[in-house]
């Protein structure tokens, strides 16, 4: 009881500042999105740009009217679709034309079976997977988010799209306002990498640098959405949540359609906000609910830096509550000290029999540099995270290497060069002659 008061009381601030800013939107057409329902107590409300419940402050998420029926239909509609997210718009919170409209079209990025990397960690050669949503069109698994939400904004009636952001949202913000003809203002923190600054500026829309961490951007996002300054901008972290949030499903129907239509049986997944983790652990839900999958236990592991690890500090103690920390670490796109779904990423993780663990940044780096090493992968920070908490629960036996396991790479290593530029370089500089490079010893 306690714990969920404070729960409440955390959000209250938010959340009152919601209720203000309601739309009614009324016949909006967002597919089999039916209602928004209260996350704590189950309370539904009217598809709106809200995100906190008006009863007990809890946040918002999507409820369904899914499609009912033979699976097998379904599995080949889905089949037949385009090799982007849109092949599960029967799935989301979309229109059923959103295919037509202009957006970047992320998804359906590699599933890569990783042995040379499973021979390192000593996993069984075809177990072990990297899901490399490096390959989106801003080269993370932002994009997958951000398309939700612009469809969000367009039913409701949004001209800008704003957030506040690690690095990654920004350029993803940026690119698909530019693309569908929004206007863009973005907010980061002032000291993120050079990488994460130009990718959210280049797309020509407004980038603001906050002279403080992620949480303070956050804060100052939520003020402006309570203000007529921030009239008619669509967040799409904050008043288009629960609608941005429903992205990340595609990476659970993507890896198991690639896997054949099954479950894999274990999952490492990065943790900023949590958000991510729990839409994943929805999804899985959701095929297994729909007969698209057989249902059969999983298990979700999170992983974050140890510089920035309140859930992992939170699940080592055994609390259902999340301290807050000030973030220090160079997975800087994870690095949100007070995650919004912490408690959630906490009960999914129990739920399943999965741990949450975090790694320190040394170890970070190694892990990018043997991910790139084995699987031609450069990954950014966050899937050093991944990768090096991989490593360690294995060596720890917590995670089985007989088991199939994917591992999520959610981000490129182009963003994140200060990260392995001072322990990467070329292995000689010579002059162009053949006696020098004989000298080098590398022939
Ligand atoms: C945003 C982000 C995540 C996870 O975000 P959540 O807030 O937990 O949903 C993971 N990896 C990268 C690279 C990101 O940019």
């Amino acid at each position: 009881m306690a714990k969920c008061a404070m729960r409440k009381m955390r959000r209250k601030g938010l959340a009152s500042m919601a209720v203000q800013t309601v739309a009614t939107a009324k016949n909006v057409d967002l597919g089999p999105a039916a209602a928004l329902s209260c996350r704590e107590c189950g309370e539904r409300f009217p598809l709106g740009p809200i995100f906190a419940c008006e009863l007990c402050f809890g946040p918002l998420e999507i409820a369904y009217d899914l499609p009912a029926g033979d699976p097998e239909a379904l599995r080949k509609q889905i089949e037949a679709g385009p090799a982007n997210i849109w092949r599960y718009a029967p799935l989301l919170p979309v229109p059923a034309d959103v295919a037509d409209k202009p957006n970047l079209n992320p998804g359906w990025t590699k599933l890569v079976q990783a042995d040379n990397l499973a021979r390192e960690l000593g996993v069984e050669p075809g177990k072990l997977f990297v899901k490399d949503d490096s390959g989106n069109p801003t080269h993370s698994f932002k994009d997958r988010v951000v398309a939700q939400a612009l469809e969000a904004a367009r039913a409701f009636g949004f001209t800008t799209l704003s957030c506040s952001s690690t690095g990654n949202l920004a350029g993803a913000v940026g690119a698909a306002a530019a693309r569908a003809g929004f206007r863009s203002c973005v907010f980061i923190p002032h000291d993120l990498e050079q990488g994460k600054v130009v990718m959210a500026a280049v797309y020509g829309g407004d980038l603001v640098g906050i002279e403080g961490t992620y949480d303070d951007v956050n804060r100052f996002c939520s003020e402006l959405i309570g203000d007529p300054l921030g009239e008619g901008w669509g967040f799409v972290n904050v008043n288009l949540r629960p609608y941005y949030a429903e992205g990340s499903k595609t990476l659970a129907y993507e890896i198991c359609e690639q896997l054949g239509w099954r479950l894999p049986d274990q999952l490492v997944i990065p943790i900023a906000s949590g958000s991510q983790l729990t839409k994943i652990d929805k999804g899985l839900q959701e095929l297994i609910k729909l007969g698209l999958v057989e249902d059969k236990p999983y298990k979700i592991f999170g992983a974050q830096a140890e510089g920035c690890s309140p859930v992992s500090a939170a699940f080592k103690a055994g609390h259902d509550v999340v301290r807050p920390q000030k973030p220090n670490t160079i997975a800087k796109s994870l690095a949100i000290g007070n995650p919004a779904d912490g408690p959630y990423v906490l009960d999914i993780a129990r739920r399943t029999g999965g741990v949450v663990e975090d790694v320190d940044d040394e170890r970070i780096v190694d892990a990018i540099k043997l991910l790139a090493r084995t699987e031609g992968i450069f990954a950014e920070t966050a899937g050093g995270v991944t990768v090096g908490v991989t490593r360690k629960l294995i060596e720890a036996g917590l995670l089985d290497p007989a088991l199939t396991t994917v591992v999520l790479n959610t981000g490129d290593g182009l963003k994140t060069l200060d990260a392995v530029a001072p322990t990467t370089g070329p292995t000689a500089t010579i002059r162009p002659s053949l006696d020098a490079f004989r000298d080098a010893g590398l022939a």
